[in-house]
């Protein structure tokens, strides 16, 4: 007996004997226990009474070892034991000998769930497994229904999902077979319906019937047989529309006089336009300093018409003295004028009918002076000028229609001294006229 309650201590695993004594108000059993002990070291025999202490500690009261556990037993030590074979806080060893000790509440968990020796059978195929084979049969039993890792909603068998996944999920990537692009099963209805691949039909109904959507605006714009298009001669006021064609080439046929008609108007608007545009630009290009350069070219053959046939005059082209100032004009006879004929060039300067002339002073009496250059190296310029005199009609000021005479010098140069210098240079002469208004009042 004794032996076994050392067996008893070292399994309950009591506190040492050196410290007993502040346990001793708390814990009966440490007591007894203690108290008791000191005799297990002394022989039987030298001890009458032991048989008496040892009923006295079997006899006391203690609680089961397990009471921290949360077992309620209390009892004499001496029941103890036999509590112990069936505290539910006990352990024992497993009932499948795995080797480990459960206590008896835990046993059934144990052999259900954890026992690596246990039978276990898998709730979606119904099979049999040992423990550990069952932890290698969780996750991936062919019957377990999961959710389909696309995250369609879709729960099934794991044995369907790559045949799923492959053909059914609507989450699952294909290839738009106009584009070849990847999109998601469920997007690609939506997909077709702007796809630049995806075949249209022609809104003209045209042989072609069908046309990738991209490519329709081309089609229409080029290649479409059955598009109404405009007669070339459209710019021309031409209102012809019409498939291409037969039906286009028969209106051309038919249209020729029209067309013509059409294209004959349209020059004449044009000319009219250009000769706007012409006296535009001689008016913006006029000068207007008061001074002309005048460079007559081709003087061999204009001396010739001039000496052929009577009174050629070449005229300049017209000038202003100032911006808003007298408008004049020059001309010159190479075969000579008057006095000068057929020996002199003669030079002349007319007034012409001019923008501001309501506002400028008459009669006109600025001075004119005529120079014709020598184009040699040491120059030797011709220079004859003039004072208007008022009492001519030449200088009053002019009527709309320019039809007043000139003013000038019909011997201004004799065709000899013409020949003596380079007043001719490649066939060329330059006439210079410049009115000085330093004697007049302009506005
Ligand atoms: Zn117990
Ligand atoms: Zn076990
Ligand atoms: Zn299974
Ligand atoms: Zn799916
Ligand atoms: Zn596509
Ligand atoms: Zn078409
Ligand atoms: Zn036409």
């Amino acid at each position: 007996m004794v032996r076994s309650l050392a067996l008893w201590t070292k399994t309950l695993s009591f506190p040492t004997r050196n410290s007993p004594s502040t346990r001793q108000s708390k814990d009966k059993i440490n007591s007894t226990i203690l108290s008791s002990t000191p005799t297990k070291d002394k022989t039987p025999a030298s001890t009458p009474d032991i048989s008496d202490s040892e009923k006295d500690i079997m006899g006391s009261t203690v609680y089961c070892i397990h009471h921290k556990e949360g077992c309620k037993w209390s009892d004499q030590l001496r029941k103890l034991k036999a509590h112990l074979q069936t505290c539910k806080y006990d352990s024992i060893p497993c009932n499948n000998k795995c080797g480990a000790q459960i206590p008896r509440i835990l046993m059934e968990d144990h052999l259900k769930y954890t026992c690596p020796e246990r039978i276990a059978k898998c709730e979606f195929c119904g099979l049999d497994f040992p423990g550990s084979a069952m932890e290698e049969h969780n996750g991936c039993c062919p019957l377990e229904p999961i959710y389909c890792e696309n995250k369609c909603g879709q729960k099934l068998q794991r044995r369907y999902l790559s045949r799923h996944k492959a053909n059914d999920c609507c989450k699952r990537l294909i290839p738009c077979r106009y584009c070849n692009n990847q999109y998601v099963a469920d997007t690609l209805q939506t997909h077709h319906t702007k796809c630049a691949r995806v075949p249209v039909p022609c809104p003209n109904r045209c042989e072609l019937m069908v046309v990738p959507r991209e490519d329709m605006e081309t089609h229409l714009k080029e290649h479409c047989n059955l598009l109404l298009s405009c007669c070339v001669f459209k710019e021309a006021g031409c209102r012809f529309k019409g498939l291409r064609g037969p039906s286009m080439d028969r209106h051309m046929e038919e249209s020729v006089q029209q067309h013509l008609m059409l294209m004959c108007s349209l020059v004449t608007k044009q000319q009219n336009q250009i000769t706007t545009l012409k006296n535009a630009l001689s008016r913006i290009s006029l000068h207007q300093s008061g001074t002309l350069v005048w460079k007559i070219t081709d003087y061999g053959s204009k001396f010739d018409e001039a000496r052929g046939k009577d009174g050629v005059e070449l005229i300049s082209s017209p000038f202003y003295t100032s911006q808003f100032g007298y408008k004049l004009q020059a001309s010159v006879f190479l075969n000579g004028n008057g006095a000068g004929e057929g020996t002199h060039i003669s030079v002349y300067i007319k007034i012409l009918p001019g923008e501001y002339d309501a506002l400028l002073r008459w009669p006109f009496a600025h001075t004119v002076s005529f120079t014709l250059f020598d184009q040699s190296e040491k120059p030797y310029n011709i220079v004859e000028s003039f004072v208007p005199d008022p009492t001519w009609e030449n200088f009053q000021r002019p009527s709309k229609e320019p039809d007043s005479l000139g003013f000038g010098f019909p011997r201004f140069v004799s065709h000899d001294t013409l020949k003596k210098r380079q007043f001719v240079k490649d066939d060329t002469l330059f006439i210079r006229v410049k009115v000085d208004p330093s004697k007049i009042v302009a506005v």
